[in-house]
């Protein structure tokens, strides 16, 4: 279609898929580009080991709203996650070893003292006018851990337990892993639970090619995206390749940390150019273990610095094997792909566990996303990002590191993409488009 569209659309994950979909849905003309080969962005269901694995984006919840319509909508369930009863959890240099209930019982005090003020300080999550942030926001998580006056073994034992969506605590705001509590009534087990047990049946692909079934949009696959300039009675967009398509309204739904790669006119405010530039610091990676055997399901815990593996889970029996999920706080740390490498990580845990294959994506290499889901650095989650939550002319952002409940996930990118579509609705009406 040449001429002016009602609304192009850049980037396909989640926030961008469904933003297509719903402008499309209302009747407007949308183009849709993505600089990948295939929808899905930092959610990616890919082949290892003969079968299906999530590189990315997994676990959805009953109690996220934006995921679970989608999923309810299109018949799609969650997958029964495997049954642990065995924990292991580094702490003050050894590897201690007890039953799920029995590490529980270790990190539950901790974790409770230090998310206790979450509600208080984000008592309407959803409403951050009346949050009470200014103080905590100062803070990095590492600070709230100084100020606690652990012992070294319960210190990494609290450390062990955020690991698992822990980059440097240095970096990340106290603030985030508070918001989070807050949205679960202050209770971390329950966000937890909610952020990391239940995957999708069958995978996100499933869900997202479903949204995009929907979408009549025109999708343009392999077309990065350049530019995007507002001059104000529309918007054009530069793809890398020269193209141009000229719209009313232009959705950016890329990564917060992708998003200094584009050329926007005129330029954001500063306080989101400044936030464009510093990104989030969530430089982590997911490796995917199988291990020889129907192994013991276990978890493992270890504080960031001190193992390259933070978090690990037996997930899914597979041939006769077991499928591990890994969380390495830190990317740069372990090579994903060096077998030997993993196989020693995990063997500080349990020490005859043999690995056959491992697989993994780096999404911190990977140009289109450099990093992996966003915790905001202190001072940003109820500063600059939400500033980017408004519409910047004809400029709309969207995804999930800029949601306002849901922050840093998938349930939040759904939101925000259907926030976009709502918003450039209105206008379009507005203006008798
Ligand atoms: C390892 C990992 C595990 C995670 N686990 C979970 C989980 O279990 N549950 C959960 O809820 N969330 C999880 N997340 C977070 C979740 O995947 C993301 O928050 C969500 O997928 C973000 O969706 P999005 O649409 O905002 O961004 P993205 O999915 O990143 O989509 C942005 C799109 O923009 C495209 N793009 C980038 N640059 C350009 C350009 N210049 N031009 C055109 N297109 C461009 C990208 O290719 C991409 O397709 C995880 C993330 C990672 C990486």
């Amino acid at each position: 279609m040449t001429g002016i569209h009602d609304a192009v659309v850049i980037g396909a994950g989640f926030a961008g898929t469904v933003a297509a979909r719903d402008l499309s849905a209302q009747g407007h003309s949308v183009v849709h580009l993505e600089a990948r080969d295939r929808i899905g962005g930092r959610t990616c269901t890919g082949e290892a080991f003969g079968r299906t694995v999530e590189f990315g984006g997994a676990y959805a919840h009953w109690t996220q709203p934006d995921i679970w319509r989608e999923l309810k909508r299109y018949g799609i369930g969650l997958a029964t996650p495997m049954e642990v009863d065995k924990a292991y959890w580094l702490a003050g240099g050894a590897v201690h070893s007890g039953s799920a209930a029995e590490h529980s019982d270790a990190v539950a005090p901790l974790i409770a003292r230090y998310t206790a003020d979450a509600r208080e300080r984000f008592p309407q999550p959803f409403d951050l006018a009346a949050a009470d942030a200014e103080a905590i926001e100062q803070q990095t998580a590492a600070d709230r851990i100084e100020a606690s006056n652990l012992s070294d073994h319960d210190r990494d034992v609290l450390e062990g337990l955020l690991s698992s969506l822990g980059h440097s605590l240095d970096e990340q705001g106290l603030a985030q892993f508070l918001f989070w509590t807050a949205t679960y009534f202050g209770d971390w087990g329950a966000f937890m639970e909610a952020a990391g047990h239940w995957p999708i049946e069958g995978g996100t692909a499933p869900v997202l090619g479903a949204i995009a079934a929907d979408s009549t949009a025109d999708l343009r696959l392999s077309t990065p995206v350049r530019a995007v300039e507002d001059d104000g009675p529309g918007v054009t967009v530069t793809t890398r390749g020269g193209d141009t398509v000229r719209a009313r309204h232009a959705v950016l739904a890329l990564p917060l940390n992708a998003l200094g790669d584009v050329s926007m006119t005129p330029a954001p405010t500063p306080a989101v150019r400044a936030l464009v530039e510093r990104g989030h610091p969530m430089r982590t990676s997911k490796v995917w273990v199988r291990v020889k055997g129907e192994i013991e399901p276990f978890s493992a815990h270890a504080p960031i610095g001190k193992h390259p593996i933070n978090a690990a889970k037996t997930e899914y029996r597979h041939d006769g094997d077991t499928l591990i999920v890994c969380f390495c706080a830190d990317a740069s740390a372990i090579d994903g792909t060096d077998r030997e490498a993993v196989q020693k990580a995990l063997r500080r845990f349990v020490p005859d566990i043999e690995v056959v294959d491992t697989a993994v994506h780096d999404w911190v290499a990977d140009e289109f996303a450099q990093g992996t889901w966003a915790h905001h650095r202190p001072g940003d989650l109820t500063g600059a990002v939400p500033l980017m939550r408004e519409p910047h002319g004809r400029i709309h952002f969207a995804g999930g590191d800029i949601a306002a409940i849901g922050v840093g996930g998938i349930d939040g990118a759904i939101a925000s993409g259907a926030d976009a579509a709502r918003n450039i609705t209105r206008s379009l009406a507005a203006d008798g488009s």
